[in-house]
This record gives structure tokens, C-alpha cells and sequence, in this order.
């Protein structure tokens, strides 16, 4: 375990220079408090959890203090918004403070975000308030627990720095950690301002980094880039079987690594729909739920086009089609087990659609459902949940295939049928109303709400006593909450 003083510093994105970067030093929020901190996080750097009580821990991360080895810097990168290319993006308000090395190798990116106004700010005021801060941070968190790839968070440190959006707000910093930062925007960037030589480099310090075992392939490049879109595949796969929706699925906010990057207006589904847009001031629904599969398509082509000058276009496109058929393959091999079926059927993917068509009809939980499906023999869970459809015809149907198809599976003990689907269906996520009621509560001072939350939803599939009521369906009123894209 080590003390905040005794981290282990490397810069080698700094080190690409100037054309990559720029040097900026994080502007200083003020009064900074803890918030929240999650010590899993704090593991990763191999940092004792007690630090984050020590006031240097609020003032490093609140911008007062910096590391000597740090080399803070702003990243460029361009990207696609909404579809529309913008040449003009950047850290505006988010500095890489450094890579840390832990005890067993690992490289971390430290990213403070909310630390004032970079060279990319354009007419933004460097900040981030309280709200999005505690939103990304328990997001990123409660991704992990479901075993969701994801970027970490270390700590939401606020303060008494005003900042307005629709209304006064407080300023907070997030400290965000990834193996690394590198988004699909930056090989945008400099294929669009026609940078051959950078747009190089960038490609083998990914490489390097990143995916060194591409190095031993004939074209690195290609395998490189078919590894983005494997992981691609499986992380949307991921989102679509958990119901979380992205909201703002830029190509400046898709991370080479595959990894759920950026959170702004997310959402986990709360009742099943499939066309639900969690993005309020996305009014064609381009990020809606289920188009989030082919945006992820959409994403990797617009990748795809940047590194035309690294891999030939027919390799390409022929990577590209790995994508969908990937993305199926996962997709359903979790929805099997989310339904805990433990052999394959060609009919499961119809089964499967079956029962989310049912579920859109009525307005099912979502996670409830599975939750419940596996709680008891599927006869006996069948007949409880039938109650929460409206066509219950309908659902009845269903449920005498579905109990004909785990039967086909043979013999099954209840207790381990429990235990192998309650392993995979979480009974606590991060709803838009139980974040919403933290956020209230911090922003009047008291962070109890936001720290509880955390705890549990660092420990999703495990029923904890005393925390029923995070458990339960949402209230009415916490069903349709409109998120602001602020941030
Ligand atoms: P985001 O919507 O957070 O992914 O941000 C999109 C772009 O706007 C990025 O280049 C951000 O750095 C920039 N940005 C967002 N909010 C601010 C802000 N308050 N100040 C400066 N830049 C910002
Ligand atoms: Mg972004």
C-alpha cells in the first residue's frame, strides 16, 4: 500500500509532443472536499484507501497540488458529433496529469476532469459541476461491478467554485483513470488536418502501448485495428444486455480500448424500450437504445476512414464486417445466460425477442425481470411475473416455450439455477432516480446518499440487508427524469 507521495510517475503520451498536447496546469477549484472516493479504484494505484481522508488527497485533486513528476497536458483530437464532422474538439476542460505504474505493471492514465480552461475550451469555462462529476463517478463504478469495461473513477473532490449552467451551480473535479485516453477522434484529427507523420507516431505509441502483440502480426495496423472492433462488438453487446444507454456515442467519446468512455446523459433502462433516448436534446433519437448497435458500426467506418493511409481500404471494409455477426455471437450468448439457459438453441434468439417485444408492450422492468426469473423454479417464477404484463395471453405463451426450453437443458437443482443467474442479473443498478436523489443531497452538502450508493452498487449481484429499497422498481415520477446534457 502506498501513500499519495510515493506514486510512480511516466508521461510517454506527454513525451509525443507538442503537435499531441499542450502543457497546462489545472486551475484550482475552491475549498475542496471529498465527496466520494471508491477505494477499488484506489487499489489499482496500489494507494492505502486512507488516503483519501488526508487533506492533500482533496487538494491534489482538487487542482492545489500537483505531483512533481506530473507533466499535465491537454490532449487534441477532432471527431464526429451527431454525424456531422467537428474539427474543433479537445481536452476543454480535462488534463492527463500523468501515467502511473502500479506494483503489478499496469500503466494508469490519470485524468483530472473540471480543471479549468485548456487551448480546447473553446467558449467553455473548463468546469464540470457537481452533478455530472458524481454521475460519472458512480457510473464508472457500478459499469465495473457488472463486469462492463469501462474507464474508473478515483474521487469527486467539490467545492464552492460557482459555476453557471441553466442556474448557479458548484464546481467539482473527477479524477478518471484509464489504461488510456486515446479516443477514435484523435486518429481523426490528424488524418483530417492531413498529418501523416503524426498520425504515424499516434499509431505506434497505440501500438506500443496498447496493443503490443499486434506487432508480431504481418499488419500490425490491421490487427490493431480488428481488435477495436472485437472489443467494440462485445462492449455494446454488454450495453445492450444490461439496458445502458450511452447517450452521446461521438466518435470523441468511442476509446480505442473498447471501453465505455465519456458519461454524460446515460441511463440505465428502467422499464424495457427499445427506443428509448436517455439524451434529451437528441431529437432524431440517433443515440437511441437500439440504435446504439449500428452507431457502433457507424463509429468504427468513421475510425476506418482516418486510418486509410495506414491500411488499405479493402482490409477495412472487410474487418468491418466482423462487427455485427461479433456483436449477435455476444449479445445473445449473454441473454442466453441472463435467461439461464447453459446450451445454445437455434430458436433462443427468437425466444429472446419474443419476450422483449412483450416486455416493450407492457413496460417490464427490465432488470427486474431477470432478476426475479431466477429467483425461483422457471414454473414458479413464470407464474409470478405473469402479473406484470398487461397481454398476459401473450406472455403465457411465452412463459410454456421458456419452460419447455430450460427443461430440454435436463434436471436442474433450483439452488444452483439461483445462484448461476443471480450471478449475472444484478439486483441493484444505478437508475436515473436513485443517482438523481444522491445528487439532491450532495449538492446541499450532505455526500452520505452518494457514498451509500457506491457501496452498493460495487456489489450489484450480492443482496445486501438493509438495502431493499435500492432494489426496488422506480416511483412514477423517477421513470422519466430529464437529464441535462450540462455538464
Ligand atoms: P463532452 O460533451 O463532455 O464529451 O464534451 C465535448 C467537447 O466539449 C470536448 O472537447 C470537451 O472538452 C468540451 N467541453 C465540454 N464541456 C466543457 C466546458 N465546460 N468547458 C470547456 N470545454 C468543454
Ligand atoms: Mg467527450
Amino acid at each position: 500500500m502506498k501513500a499519495l507521495d510515493e506514486l510512480t510517475f511516466d508521461n510517454r503520451f506527454a513525451r509525443l509532443g507538442d503537435a499531441f498536447s499542450t502543457h497546462v496546469l489545472p486551475e484550482p477549484i475552491a475549498a475542496p472536499r471529498l465527496v466520494v472516493a471508491s477505494p477499488a479504484a484506489m487499489a489499482l494505484l496500489d494507494l492505502d484507501p486512507a488516503e483519501a481522508q488526508t487533506p492533500v488527497f482533496a487538494e491534489l485533486f482538487g487542482g492545489h497540488k500537483l505531483w512533481a513528476e506530473a507533466e499535465p497536458r491537454a490532449m487534441v483530437y477532432s471527431g464526429h458529433q451527431f454525424g456531422f464532422y467537428n474539427p474543433q474538439l479537445g481536452d476543454g476542460r480535462g488534463l492527463l496529469l500523468g501515467e502511473v505504474y502500479n506494483e503489478a505493471g499496469e500503466h494508469w492514465d490519470l485524468h483530472l476532469k473540471g480543471a479549468g480552461q485548456t487551448p480546447y475550451s473553446r467558449m467553455g469555462d473548463g468546469r464540470a459541476v457537481l452533478r455530472s462529476s458524481i454521475r460519472e463517478f458512480l457510473a464508472s463504478e457500478a459499469l465495473h461491478a457488472l463486469n462492463i469495461p469501462t474507464t474508473r473513477a478515483l474521487c469527486v473532490i467539490g467545492s464552492d467554485t460557482p459555476v453557471w449552467r441553466e442556474k448557479q451551480e458548484r464546481a467539482a473535479m473527477l479524477l478518471r483513470l484509464s489504461p488510456s485516453h486515446v479516443r477514435f477522434g484523435h486518429f481523426e484529427f490528424f488524418y483530417y488536418t492531413k498529418r501523416p507523420e503524426q498520425q504515424k507516431e499516434l499509431g505506434e505509441h497505440v501500438l506500443a502501448m496498447h496493443f503490443p502483440h499486434c506487432l508480431e502480426q504481418p499488419e500490425p495496423y490491421l490487427a490493431m485495428f480488428r481488435e477495436i472492433v472485437e472489443r467494440n462488438a462485445e462492449l455494446i453487446a454488454k450495453w445492450q444486455a444490461y439496458g445502458f444507454c450511452h447517450g452521446v456515442m461521438n466518435t470523441d467519446n468511442m476509446s480505442i480500448l473498447g471501453i465505455t468512455f465519456d458519461f454524460g446523459p446515460f441511463a440505465f433502462l428502467d422499464d424495457f424500450d427499445a427506443h428509448f433516448i436517455c439524451n434529451h436534446s437528441d431529437d432524431q433519437g440517433r443515440y437511441s437504445f437500439s440504435n446504439q448497435v449500428p452507431i457502433g458500426q457507424w463509429n468504427l467506418s468513421a475510425l476506418a476512414q482516418a486510418l486509410t493511409p495506414l491500411i488499405s481500404v479493402e482490409a477495412l471494409r472487410e474487418t468491418l464486417g466482423l462487427y455485427l455477426p461479433l456483436f449477435q455471437a455476444h449479445y445473445l450468448d449473454l441473454m442466453r445466460r441472463r435467461l439461464g439457459l447453459t446450451t445454445a438453441e437455434d430458436d433462443d434468439q427468437k425466444l429472446l425477442e419474443h419476450l422483449l417485444q412483450l416486455m416493450q408492450n407492457s413496460g417490464v422492468d427490465y432488470s427486474l425481470f431477470f432478476r426475479r426469473l431466477g429467483e425461483e423454479s422457471p414454473e414458479l417464477a413464470v407464474a409470478r411475473l405473469r402479473d406484470d404484463f398487461v397481454d398476459i395471453k401473450g406472455f403465457d405463451a411465452w412463459g410454456e416455450l421458456y419452460i419447455a426450453r430450460v427443461a430440454r437443458e435436463g434436471e436442474v437443482d433450483q439452488e444452483l439455477r439461483r445462484e448461476r443467474m443471480h450471478a449475472v442479473n444484478p439486483l441493484y443498478i444505478l437508475r436515473n432516480y436513485l443517482a438523481q436523489k444522491a445528487i439532491d443531497a450532495a449538492e446541499s452538502g450532505d455526500y452520505s446518499e452518494v457514498r451509500r450508493l457506491h457501496a452498493v452498487l460495487s456489489n450489484p449481484f450480492e443482496e445486501q440487508p438493509g438495502m431493499e429499497s435500492y432494489a426496488e422498481r422506480p416511483p412514477e415520477w423517477g421513470k422519466h427524469l430529464e437529464i441535462s446534457c450540462s455538464s
